[in-house]
């Protein structure tokens, strides 16, 4: 099968009516809405380094457009449609179906059109995608906006993709292979949080990124992080390696001041957790139960070399 039939077959038909233009000609074409700014962003999953190799081909298909409206989310920004290039190893019409199909699922969900892409034949199979979406100018919410004594919140349990991730088939399976990007919340959150990202190389790391762009430092109790039970059985040290260092999660992680969270919660209902403060010391003290706490590791890294 061709390059062209595959696009037509396992592409195409998504192509939505509201877009100019769609799948079919050079580019895409789309009418940005009255005083929007573009957010865009790109993500690529790689075969057996962002996904085990046997991870279903829906899976892989909705990990990878939700993984990219996960950033949107982390903005605040409204996701609009995706753009894919995928590189295949081979023609395998089974797993083309299954995997268009995923995609198909996740854009359904989250209101999002695939509007174009590129198809390619390569010996690593490899899905890269490009998100678009829109935000009213300035309304932003960048990682840089932490301010001392603000409290740091996150959307759900920290950790169950790493854990599924080392225990596969478990009953936390699900987690990492159909994560759900916060997009509702993450729009909620517009004019009330002050600095925000999605948490997809561990937390330690991903808030250290909100700490370092604001200049500031940060308390985090970590009783506080809300775990699944198959984590909460776990030893402490191996606990907090998947709750800090772990990956995958595409919760938000945000900031806020405590009179926000408060109006926040009086009008929302969102599961929301506290797990510390914004301090202005510029390091990051983690404690556990009033204890000071020394994690082992800090998160995923490409390019990381052994000794670093
Ligand atoms: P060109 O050679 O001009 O780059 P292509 O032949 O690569 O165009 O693609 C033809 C059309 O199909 C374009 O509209 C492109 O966006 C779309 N397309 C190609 N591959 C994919 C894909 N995997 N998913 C969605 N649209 C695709
Ligand atoms: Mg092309």
């Amino acid at each position: 099968m061709a390059e062209f039939s595959i696009i037509s077959r396992y592409f195409q038909s998504l192509t939505p009516q509201n877009i100019n233009v769609g799948i079919g000609d050079d580019c895409a074409i789309i009418t940005p809405p009255a005083q929007m700014q573009l957010v865009s962003c790109v993500d690529t999953l790689i075969a057996g380094r962002h996904f085990p190799l046997d991870t279903p081909p829906h899976a892989i298909g909705w990990k990878s457009v939700a993984v990219n409206l996960s950033d949107l989310a982390a903005m605040g920004a409204t996701p609009h449609s995706i753009l894919l290039a995928l590189s295949l190893p081979d023609i395998d019409e089974a797993w083309l179906a299954e995997f268009s199909r995923g995609i198909a699922d996740c854009c359904q969900k989250y209101g999002v059109q695939l509007i174009g892409g590129d198809t390619t034949q390569s010996p690593t199979l490899s899905i890269s995608i490009t998100a678009l979406g829109w935000i009213k100018p300035d309304q932003a919410i960048l990682r840089s906006g932490a301010q001392v004594g603000d409290v740091i919140v996150v959307s759900g349990k920290i950790g169950s993709a790493a854990y599924a991730l080392r225990h596969p088939h478990s009953p936390l399976q699900h987690t990492l292979d159909y994560p759900e990007p916060q997009v509702a919340l993450g729009q909620a959150l517009l004019g009330y949080a002050s600095a925000m990202l999605d948490i997809s190389d561990g937390l330690a790391q991903d808030l250290g990124h909100i700490l370092d762009d604001s200049a500031v430092g940060a308390i985090l109790n970590l009783e506080q992080i809300p775990v699944a039970d198959e984590l909460a059985q776990l030893d402490l040290n191996t606990r907090m390696q998947l709750v800090l260092g772990g990956g995958d999660d595409y919760h938000l992680c945000f900031t806020i001041s405590p009179d926000n969270l408060k109006k926040f919660k009086q009008q929302h209902a969102f599961e929301l957790y506290s797990i510390g403060t914004i301090q202005q010391q510029q390091t990051c003290l983690y404690q556990y139960q009033q204890q000071v706490f020394h994690p082992q590791i800090l998160g995923y890294q490409h390019f990381a070399k052994a000794s670093d």
